[in-house]
């Protein structure tokens, strides 16, 4: 097995990055959770027993930081609290490795099965044993399983409120577990009349049939083939001049996890192609140049203050949680 991308796209992964054709930048994202924390397991696997599985985020973790190293990438790393809690050795190593880190919840449950309340309470505690863990600010969020639906848009102005500049948990696609299908495919803000804002940055999709396809993270990078994912860049590049936003778990690289029964539609989605992931990451990370999500905010940041606030993208304005209840 080839434990090296091939030869034939660029020898030298740091020239690639500097000669890149097109001076756009796409977003590297990692979501770290252990392989048994994932929801499709979540039935089989009780939170209570967590402690009881063999752990392997860790090992996992830290071969994709030697992977990202390998070609000089940059990314944003959205810890679960859980696992921030048990290893915050491995939060500082993430952090000090030059990556920036992120939120994925306390406990992965999805969005939608929480109160507003149980929400907060969650979004505290994992966003707290994370800067406690680095001693830095945490300011970005993904949810578990990109579960910000319809039914709870109200945790968008929480987040604002817990002190969150950034979401990323809104896909724009059709699936059984996720997904909000008419919503913006391309980064935008959500305002409240208080003057509370929250940027936020979908995952990509690939417009067909008047249909959004999801692409380049994930199961989609993993089992599609590397011909789709490329074609997206490229659309991304020339057409959209839009990032891509590509995300992974540690436990996609790891084809010796153990093996956990469930339905056949969770295990096709969790198992399929894992041991070609490692090449189908570095090969990206040798063909495009990346960053992590606080560079993108810096940038637009500096590029509103040169143009004028006028300039700004319009907001999508979203009624306060008190409004919504009265
Ligand atoms: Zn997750």
């Amino acid at each position: 097995m080839m434990t090296k991308p091939a030869k034939k796209f660029n020898a030298n992964p740091v020239a690639t990055a500097d000669q890149h054709a097109d001076p756009l930048t796409h977003v590297l994202t990692v979501d770290v959770e252990d392989y048994f924390q994932v929801e499709a397991f979540a039935e089989t696997v009780k939170r209570e027993s967590w402690d009881r599985y063999p752990s392997r985020v860790d090992a996992n973790t830290r071969r994709v930081l030697d992977l990202f190293d390998e070609y000089g990438a940059k990314g944003t790393f959205f810890f679960v609290g859980w696992v921030a809690d048990k290893l915050p050795e491995l939060v500082r190593e993430v952090h000090a490795r030059g990556h920036e880190l992120a939120c994925h919840s306390y406990w992965h449950r999805t969005i939608y099965s929480l109160s507003p309340e149980e929400f907060r309470e969650d979004t505290r505690r994992a966003k707290q044993t994370i800067e406690s863990a680095a001693g830095v600010a945490v300011t970005g969020y993904r949810a578990p399983s990109w579960s910000i639906t319809k039914d709870c848009m109200w945790a968008l102005e929480i987040l604002a409120e817990e002190g969150f500049t950034y979401d990323s948990s809104i896909y724009p696609i059709h699936h059984d577990l996720y997904g909000v299908p008419g919503a913006q495919r391309f980064p935008y803000t959500f305002a409240w009349a208080n003057g509370m804002k929250l940027r936020e940055y979908p995952p990509a999709t690939l417009r067909f049939m008047r249909t959004n396809l999801p692409v380049a993270g994930g199961g989609y990078l993993r089992i599609f083939p590397a011909a789709y994912n490329e074609m997206a860049f490229r659309i991304f590049e020339k057409d959209y001049a839009q990032r891509v936003v590509v995300y992974l778990h540690p436990w996609e690289i790891d084809p010796d996890q153990p093996r956990i029964a469930a339905k056949l539609k969770s295990r096709f989605r969790h198992y399929t192609q894992l041991k070609n992931m490692s090449n189908k990451i570095g090969r990206l990370l040798q063909r495009h140049k990346f960053e992590r999500f606080c560079d993108v905010l810096a940038g637009e940041e500096a590029a509103a203050v040169l143009n004028g606030r006028a300039a700004e993208q319009p907001l999508t304005l979203l009624p306060s949680m008190q409004e919504v209840n009265a």
